[in-house]
């Protein structure tokens, strides 16, 4: 099953995604991990990228885009994976639409979690990674409404969106996650 998660920083995308990892038996993608790891490589590239992140700034589409065709076509994907921060422009959902066109696999379902601004800035802060400041916090809620938000559109288009209620406990979130998923797959059975 291959399915993306969608919602802004402090939603719970990776908590969740983690989860779900071991209930659907497929890998879970990072991208904000994979930039990470390109960031510490310490080249001009590198360098780049970590701007980005210090920033809140989206990776350039190009750049994630060609990083995430490496790793799907890697042997572990095979059956599918998870994609949590991934995509967050419409571009990127095009070209990774295209992309799996050409290994004649898609998109399963787009899950959307959905949490209030105060929640996330609360959540954010309380977190403490190095791009969770308040101005770069600001910057990534703004950045998500201005680039990522138009996907759900996207995916509701394509009758694939499923839309879940992001407050409450990690346990009660997930239990709404297996719910659309399990949802989804009578539907299309
Ligand atoms: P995350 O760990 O998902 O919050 O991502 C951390 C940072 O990595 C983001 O603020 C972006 O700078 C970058 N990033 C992660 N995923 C993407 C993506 N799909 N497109 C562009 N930038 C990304």
């Amino acid at each position: 099953m291959l399915v993306v998660f969608i919602g802004p920083p402090g939603a719970g995308k990776g908590t969740q995604a983690k989860r779900l990892r071991e209930h659907l038996a497929v890998p879970h993608i990072s991208t904000g991990e994979l930039m990470r790891n390109v960031e510490s490589s310490q080249t001009d590239l590198g360098n780049q990228v970590g701007e980005c992140l210090r920033r809140g700034e989206l990776v350039p589409d190009d750049l994630v885009i060609g990083i995430v065709e490496q790793r799907i076509g890697q042997p572990d994907c095979e059956n599918g994976c998870l994609f949590d921060g991934f995509p967050r422009t419409v571009t990127q959902a095009v070209q990774f639409d295209h992309c799996l066109k050409t290994k004649e696999k898609s998109l399963d379902l787009a899950v959307a979690l959905s949490v209030t601004r105060p929640e996330l800035i609360s959540r954010l802060s309380a977190r403490g990674r190095r791009d969770d400041t308040p101005e770069t916090i600001a910057n990534r809620l703004d950045v998500y409404d201005a680039h990522t938000l138009p996907l759900l559109a996207y995916y509701e288009q394509r009758g694939i969106l499923a839309n879940v209620d992001g407050t409450g406990s990690e346990d009660e979130v997930f239990e709404r996650i297996k719910q659309a998923i399990d949802r989804h797959v009578t539907e299309t059975a």
